[in-house]
């Protein structure tokens, strides 16, 4: 049995909880396809993380949405629902206008003040991130962890060193807008995205005609 430390003295190391450690993973998800989720589950092992909040975005500032939040925040639930590290937030669909990375952070910040962030994200979609709101501010809410992506370099010029890390992930060459082009184009995208999120689709009759 462990020797409890004598009352009053400071516990040993080992039974101090150690902060909570939360990954933040941002798209549009528009659909949420097997890329993503191979690059959120990588990160969570390598970097040991407690949870991985997946954020769809409300109106994107970057690009057109196709899709209402609501059907991409669904198919984001049904996507990560056997994963019990893995769990779906509403800020960025339920706050009104564009969604920015700054606001994604403060939020979630907020909601949980004891934990350490660490904010996923493609190599594609770290290329730009000079150009974020509040960038500097962005820096100093969470820890980056820029993912390979087919395609796509990882060596990024003029972010700073300490606070991004960059991690090499399954390559995976999918994309939501390949998914979208394939379903208007009649071709299926089994195994491209999870088996719900291909029943959702076409439930809901998505991407019929679109990209
Ligand atoms: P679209 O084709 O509509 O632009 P997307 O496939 O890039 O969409 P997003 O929802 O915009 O998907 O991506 C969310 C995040 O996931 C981004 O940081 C993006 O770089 C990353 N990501 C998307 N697909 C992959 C992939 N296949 N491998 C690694 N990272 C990815």
């Amino acid at each position: 049995m462990a020797e409890l430390a004598p009352v009053g003295e400071p516990a040993p190391d080992s039974v101090l909880r150690r902060r909570a450690r939360i990954g933040v993973m941002g798209g549009t998800f528009d659909p949420i396809h097997n890329g993503h989720l191979v690059a959120a589950s990588e990160v969570q092992q390598k970097f040991d993380l407690d949870e991985v909040i997946f954020a769809p975005t409300g109106e994107p500032w970057m690009k057109k949405t196709v899709t209402e939040g609501e059907h991409r925040y669904l198919m984001t639930v049904i996507a990560t629902a056997a994963n019990p590290r893995f769990t779906v937030s509403r800020v960025d669909i339920d706050r009104q206008g564009p969604t920015y990375t700054i606001d994604t952070l403060r939020d979630i910040r907020r909601a949980r003040p004891e934990a350490d962030l660490f904010f996923i994200t493609g190599a594609d979609a770290v290329a730009q991130i000079m150009e974020w709101k509040d960038v500097e501010e962005v820096w100093s809410l969470a820890h980056f962890v820029a993912v390979s992506r087919p395609g796509h370099s990882l060596t990024i010029s003029g972010l700073p060193e300490q606070g991004v890390s960059s991690l090499e992930v399954p390559a995976l060459a999918i994309s939501s807008t390949d998914c979208r082009d394939r379903v208007s184009g009649g071709f299926p995208v089994w195994y491209l995205v999870p088996d719900g999120v291909v029943q959702y689709i076409a439930k809901h009759h998505l991407y019929r005609s679109v990209s």
